[in-house]
């Protein structure tokens, strides 16, 4: 639903929807996304999150009400690494105060975090730590009816990554910009993790500025 990296100007910041039930990552204004992409808000069963960079997590409040108060027919779990409940929790009392613990309970939100690998939704999932600069980071292998979805989020161009994506049949990974970064896999480095793993389809996102061949396709800008 968004291919730009953090402060794109072309683009929405990250957040990927598989099979109209799974959310990779939730920076990407969600509700309107979902509603043009003809995806049922209320019928994601899972967010796997790969970090807590605003990019990445600034969609959630919003969307949080809307399985508060519209469709709370199902709960909606998170799964994240270490802390992601205390991360989260402070953002959204940040953003809705006192309000939050009741909003909490009718969105039904459960959380799951650092396991290395679990079941969530029925989805079976290894989590790969990732390199992103200092800020602690994870990409998840899913197994869904017997392929291998790789998403990586953020993350350097690092054995890491090659590890993530090994074997896997998709690959959503990031091309932030066309020279190298601390903290970031730029485009020349996109397309060699690309080259070394030949059978596997690779999507590029997180797009500063410009184009990388082979990236995913933009949505067009959505009228709000
Ligand atoms: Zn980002
Ligand atoms: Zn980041």
């Amino acid at each position: 639903m968004g291919s730009g990296a953090a402060f794109s100007t072309e683009r929405y910041n990250g957040a990927v929807v598989v099979d109209d039930r799974l959310l990779l990552d939730a920076g990407a204004p969600l509700l309107p996304h979902m509603r043009r992409l003809g995806i049922d808000p209320g019928a994601i069963d899972v967010l796997f999150l790969t970090h807590f960079h605003g990019d990445h997590i600034l969609g959630l409040p919003p969307y949080l009400l809307y399985r508060a108060f519209v469709d709370h027919g199902r709960p909606f779990l998170i799964v994240g690494q270490a802390g992601v409940e205390e991360h989260l929790e402070g953002l959204f009392r940040l953003c809705w105060g006192d309000e939050w613990p009741g909003f909490r309970k009718q969105a039904r939100v459960e959380y799951d975090e650092g396991r290395d690998q679990g079941e969530a939704a029925g989805v079976p999932y290894q989590t790969v730590g990732l390199k992103h600069g200092p800020t602690p980071a994870q990409g998840y292998r899913l197994h869904l009816d017997g392929r291998i979805l790789a998403y990586a989020g953020d993350t350097q161009a690092t054995a890491e990554l090659d590890h993530l994506v090994d074997g896997a049949d998709v690959a959503i990974t990031e091309a932030t910009g066309p020279s190298d970064s601390a903290v970031h896999t730029s485009w020349e480095q996109a397309h060699a993790v690309a080259a070394r793993h030949p059978g596997t389809r690779f999507l590029f996102n997180h797009v500063f500025v410009g184009d990388t061949e082979g990236a995913v396709q933009d949505l067009e800008v959505v009228e709000v």
